[in-house]
């Protein structure tokens, strides 16, 4: 498989959108719904203004169908992570190829004059009601943002280090991941494929109806989210430290309420409960992963 998907050259100025989907090896439902809406534009001779790239993000862990083989691409983005990872004293791993090939192709699409650079990372989660944007605190009123209707999430970088979107975020462009839902099921391709229509309409890269089915996008995006919060704010993590055995207690999704002291899940110290009340966000229910589960509070819209 071949890191670039697709590219898109408008002959109209125009915006950046670079998409990176399965940054998460088995999160692979983000590059089928890129293909989608990229062939869709060619075989509809769609008028694009600015470009597009779509981009895999960790290819042997896809290949294997692994979050990772080595370690989480998508917690190597900060300085700190990257100086270690050029020191030429370390042992060589799975993931140093793949972060450098990313790094340098996007550093390399992202030359030239764009009205706007967005970078959308394709997600998928373990657990139900999965749909949400993460985004620094500073872009969660952003037109783009807005355009997917799905709950935006804050704040989760106080307790995430060397996000793909943090890194992105501070170099100029609007920056989230966008979850699409429970990993290889078929509202994933949809969500995103929603999404991503909106991101280029709003973005400038299409006009509004130049596509198939606009409505019909919208319409999803709009019931998907109806029941779900606006805007939420990570309150509280809980960090899996290797070998204690931690287990998620099962039923619960994304932003279902939770009381202080109410048991979520367990490891081998005992009952781990919520230190607040609030909503229970990504509680994890696949084996690979540092992060239990976190707490989120919902926002009112004064709020920040
Ligand atoms: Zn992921």
């Amino acid at each position: 498989m071949e890191r670039l998907l697709g590219k898109i050259e408008g002959e109209m100025p125009g915006p950046l959108v670079i998409c990176v989907a399965a940054l998460h090896g088995n999160e692979q439902v983000g590059l089928h719904a890129f293909r989608n809406v990229y062939s869709a534009i060619k075989n509809h001779q769609i008028k694009f203004s600015g470009k597009l790239v779509g981009l895999a993000g960790n290819l042997k862990a896809i290949e294997s169908n692994r979050r990772y083989i080595d370690y989480d691409l998508n917690r190597v983005w900060d300085d700190q992570s990257i100086a270690a990872l050029l020191d030429p004293e370390k042992p060589p791993q799975a993931e140093d190829e793949e972060f450098l090939e990313l790094r340098s192709m996007i550093e390399a699409e992202s030359q030239g004059d764009y009205s706007l650079k967005v970078l959308a990372d394709l997600h998928a989660t373990s657990s139900d009601k999965g749909n949400f944007i993460v985004v620094p605190e500073g872009e969660s009123g952003h037109p783009v943002i807005q355009s997917i209707r799905l709950p935006v999430v804050v704040d989760l970088d106080k307790y995430l280090r060397g996000t793909l979107l943090a890194h992105y975020y501070t170099r100029g462009f609007v920056s989230f991941a966008f979850e699409g839902g429970i990993i290889g099921t078929g509202d994933v391709y949809q969500l995103h494929t929603s999404g991503l229509w909106e991101i280029l309409d709003k973005a400038g890269s299409i006009r509004h109806h130049d596509h198939e089915q606009e409505d019909h996008y919208a319409r999803l995006l709009e019931e998907v989210s109806a029941s779900l919060p606006t805007r939420v704010k990570a309150i509280y993590r809980h960090r899996i430290r290797v070998g204690d055995g931690f287990k998620m207690l099962p039923g619960f999704h994304n932003f279902q309420p939770v009381y202080k002291g109410q048991q979520l899940a367990l490891d081998h110290n005992g009952a781990l409960v919520s230190p607040h009340d609030g909503l229970v966000f990504m509680p994890l229910y696949q084996p690979e992963g540092e992060d239990g589960f976190f707490i989120v509070k919902e926002m009112g819209r004064e709020e920040g």
